[in-house]
């Protein structure tokens, strides 16, 4: 038997937007390895074994993943999202890198799958309708330094912006501080999204604006997304609209 690993993205949550071809390698899989939660949404069946880690370990489990795939076994990596989002197709591919070198031959391709951010900006309208940016707000794989360089930077050259991971338990202050950086660079009124949980049971998604937005808006299930200074609002009954004109004109350059 030939062994394969594949890579794939199980979208935001909904069964809906798993596309045909993750379905398929789900299928077809002898062994799925991912995070616990992510493992959890998979429907056991014969034949099938579910290796199920807790977070930060993505190095190890891509090396098992790996292995496993090397002894024959046809192995699905499962991400949410997009697995080239934040997730596990870039540390399954270190582990290839720094791996032994007959890993080399193992059959891998990565199974694109919604993002997020994307999810949440169809769920808005279309506030990702011009130029943006995605950034991930936590510090464990880099330094905060960074993060508020990028940050300071994307609000100056007026980006809109989608934040992943914007507020664990273990680090609190930093949307603080985001938002404290936002408000230096960007006027009061711009428009702020919170989109928690989208396409699940739970999905709440709030519109607010800069200077009304507080810290505890956000937390681990939440994409945020920041317009640019062009992102506006429709009002109607039910939910507004929030959109970013795909014109700029010559003299508005942010
Ligand atoms: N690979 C994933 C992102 C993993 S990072 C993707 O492409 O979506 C985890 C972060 O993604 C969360 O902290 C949150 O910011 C965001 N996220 C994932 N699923 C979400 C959902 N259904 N609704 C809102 N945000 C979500």
């Amino acid at each position: 038997m030939t062994g394969w690993v594949k890579i794939a993205g199980l979208g935001p949550g909904d069964e809906a937007l798993i596309t045909p071809e993750v379905s398929g390698a789900l299928d077809e899989a002898t062994d799925i390895v991912g995070y616990i939660p992510y493992v959890a949404r998979i429907a056991e069946r014969p034949g099938l074994t579910l290796h199920a880690s807790d977070n930060r370990v993505e190095i190890d489990r891509s090396q098992h993943a790996l292995q496993m795939a090397a002894d024959g076994k046809r192995v699905v990596v499962v991400s949410s999202g997009d697995p080239g989002v934040f997730a596990m197709a870039a540390a399954v591919f270190e582990a290839l890198e720094n791996g032994p070198v007959e890993w080399r031959n193992i059959p891998v391709d990565v199974l694109p799958g919604i993002t997020a951010m994307l999810a949440a900006s169809a769920r808005a309208g279309a506030p990702l309708g011009h130029d943006f940016c995605a950034i991930n707000l936590s510090d464990n794989l880099k330094p905060w330094s960074l993060i508020e360089k990028r940050l300071r930077l994307a609000a100056q050259a007026d980006f809109s912006m989608a934040f992943y991971n914007p507020r664990s338990k273990s680090r609190p202050e930093g949307f603080v501080k985001t938002l404290e950086i936002l408000r230096e660079e960007c006027e009061p009124e711009r428009l702020i999204l919170f989109a928690r949980a989208v396409s699940r049971a739970d999905e709440a998604i709030r519109i607010s604006t800069l200077d009304e937005a507080t810290a505890d808006m956000a937390d681990m299930q939440t994409v945020v997304l920041v317009g640019s200074s062009r992102t506006r609002m429709i009002e109607r009954s039910g939910v507004p609209i929030v959109y970013t004109p795909r014109f700029t004109p010559d003299e508005d350059q942010g």
